[in-house]
């Protein structure tokens, strides 16, 4: 890539950032946007008084060989760490691994992207608060249904063989609780414990897990229950879902936040990211749901790397 190109990824989750230093490190000057707080998307860790939670992906592996020397790479700087089998963890919390990969990049959080149109550069991706970022380079990695709603607000009309990929893609919902809850001998040290029933898909120890100095337990539902429950308000869902924490760890789970994830896991994804060309202009969707295994932390890096290449 040329060095004068210019590139706006939208989404600091891990594909954004994984576009972002590709480019970067191709010569291309890029901005990332993102409406959340912090950089991460669905690698979260949230701190409620001396709790402390990852609610979003719990870990992830490194079996792809273009990502397993990144990964030993962050593990030497301290920012990764092993937590059971090949389950790699943020050193802090998931966040640690955003945090390292955002590093040296301009990542502007707390910015929503608004819609995506076509413009003399190439396009121009205006946010909420009236900037405008003129591009060549259009790297999208959000949610699919998000990303496509960014155009069709910037009135940019796909191809439709293209559109109808894209709309296949869709997503299981997750209902995240976090609870407050001892960790009985009984289950496992490493603080993941084998769950049963209809309503819980996982259930784990931050303090086991090595990341939280006080009790503190992640429960994610199951993706039929938390569509099911998508609509009952925080109070009925966490009640719901302490009474199935209480019943795996033996003793009574005290609700402390719920994170509704309406996008959680892709469940129809692509095998590559789309690219759209035109003369040097390139939009490019990428993200979980653009590999062939998606759905994973490994997964969005790699959609990342190879959005990059087809930018
Ligand atoms: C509950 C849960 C458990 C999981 N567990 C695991 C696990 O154990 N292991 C594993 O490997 N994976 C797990 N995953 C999946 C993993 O988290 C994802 O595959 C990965 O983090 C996706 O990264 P991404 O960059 O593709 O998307 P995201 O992380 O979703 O990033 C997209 C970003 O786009 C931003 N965005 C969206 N719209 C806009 C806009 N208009 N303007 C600006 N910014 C915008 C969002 O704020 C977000 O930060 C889990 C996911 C969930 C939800």
């Amino acid at each position: 890539m040329p060095t004068e190109k210019r590139g706006v990824v939208v989404g600091a989750g891990v594909a954004g950032l994984a576009a972002a230093r590709a480019l970067v490190d191709g010569g291309a000057s890029v901005v990332v946007l993102d409406k959340g707080r912090a950089p991460g998307g669905r690698l979260a860790t949230r701190r409620i008084d001396d709790a402390v939670f990852d609610h979003g992906a719990q870990f992830f592996t490194a079996r792809d060989g273009r990502f397993a020397p990144k990964v030993a790479e962050w593990r030497a700087a301290g920012a990764v760490v092993s937590w059971f089998e090949e389950a790699l963890r943020g050193a802090r919390g998931m966040s640690s691994l955003a945090r390292r990969l955002a590093d040296g990049l301009d990542v502007r959080t707390g910015v929503t992207v608004r819609s995506v149109a076509r413009s003399d550069a190439g396009y121009a991706v205006t946010t909420d608060d009236g900037e405008r970022y003129p591009c060549d380079v259009v790297v999208l990695t959000a949610p699919v249904p998000q990303s496509l709603a960014l155009l069709d607000a910037g009135g940019v009309a796909l191809d439709p063989a293209v559109r109808a990929v894209l709309a296949g893609v869709a997503y299981d919902r997750c209902l995240a609780g976090m609870f407050a809850a001892p960790w009985p001998p009984a289950l496992p040290a490493h603080g993941v414990a084998r769950v049963d029933g209809e309503v819980l898909a996982w259930l784990a120890s931050n303090r086991a897990k090595g990341i939280s100095a006080v009790d503190a337990v992640t429960a994610h539902a199951l993706p039929a229950w938390s569509l099911a429950h998508w609509d009952d308000d925080d109070a009925a869902v966490l009640a719901a879902m302490a009474a199935e924490v209480s019943r795996h760890t033996g003793g009574a789970a005290r609700p402390v936040a719920l994170k509704r994830w309406r996008y959680a896991r892709p469940t129809g994804c692509v095998d590559g990211p789309v690219a759209v060309r035109d003369g040097g202009a390139a939009l490019v969707f990428a993200g979980d749901a653009f590999h062939v295994d998606g759905g994973r932390v490994e997964a969005a890096w790699l959609s990342g790397i190879a959005a990059a290449a087809a930018a």
